[in-house]
């Protein structure tokens, strides 16, 4: 039994990046551009969204640049055009943001924060872990505060593995962050198919279980690979990389979908 009808994958911009920040102790000389995707689901429960991209806002005034980017040595800053816009993406569907009943969030880095702001109606749920360390004053790296910290937004906060609903896993995936999380969702006809958000940005982290570039606890990462990649093996589910320039381009993306 699934709650889960269709899977759209929005491309929502790009960062560039490195490619030391994506499989650790590569060659730091090249620099790539990787994708920043979410993914929403529609559910006999509503519209479900996974991730809320970067918001392009801080990318447009040259004092947020300066604030949320360059100061930090988060240069250059991403790209967000037009056509990456979600709320673009999500009407093309035929809906807003105002039509997101429940928001799911990995972590909260600034780009899977971006958009929590636009959907004060919908139940975000969080990780208990990413959700005291975001709000903690300890210096962090890549978290804005303007994004999440916000009143009037409706946090639930779950501790570890979780059925959100049938169709609908969450699977405490932490070492990227404290508190990440990854999806596992059971489509119609695809079946089992495994949402990783940051685990890996690129498959090679899951082939050759490389550490990611940042990760606030290393043991909890490479755990969290083989977490994923063990998740696949059982189930023989498609993975969805968040962040991997390659895979991106062999996928559907809304408003094309999978079932
Ligand atoms: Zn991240």
């Amino acid at each position: 039994m699934t709650s889960v009808r269709r899977l759209f994958v929005l491309l929502c911009g790009y960062e560039i990046l490195p490619i030391t920040v994506s499989l650790r102790g590569a060659n730091p000389r090249f620099i790539v551009s990787v994708p920043i995707c979410t993914y929403l689901l529609d559910t006999e429960a509503g519209w479900v969204l996974f991730d809320a991209g970067l918001d392009s806002h801080h990318l447009t005034d040259p004092a947020q640049v300066e604030k949320y980017f360059s100061r930090d040595g988060w240069f250059p800053p991403p790209v967000v055009e037009p056509v990456h816009e979600m709320e673009e993406q999500l009407r093309q569907i035929g809906i807003g943001f105002e039509d997101i009943s429940i928001l799911i969030l990995s972590h909260l880095h600034a780009d899977h924060s971006g958009h929590i702001k636009r959907m004060p109606q919908a139940e975000i749920i969080i990780q208990k872990r990413e959700y005291d360390y975001a709000f903690s004053d300890e210096p962090k790296v890549a978290y804005f505060p303007e994004d999440y910290d916000l009143p009037g937004l409706n946090w639930t906060v779950i501790d570890g593995d979780q059925q959100l609903m049938p169709g609908i896993d969450a699977i405490f995936t932490p070492g990227h962050t404290p508190g990440h999380q990854s999806l596992v969702i059971d489509l119609p006809s695809k079946g089992k198919t495994i949402l990783t958000a940051d685990v890996g940005d690129w498959i090679e982290n899951f082939t050759q279980e490389i550490l990611p570039g940042s990760a606030t606890n290393d043991e909890e990462a490479i755990a969290s690979i083989h977490r994923i990649n063990d998740l696949h093996q059982r189930t023989d589910g498609e993975m969805f990389l968040t962040h991997d320039p390659v895979l991106v381009r062999k996928i559907k993306l809304a408003p094309d979908y999978y079932v």
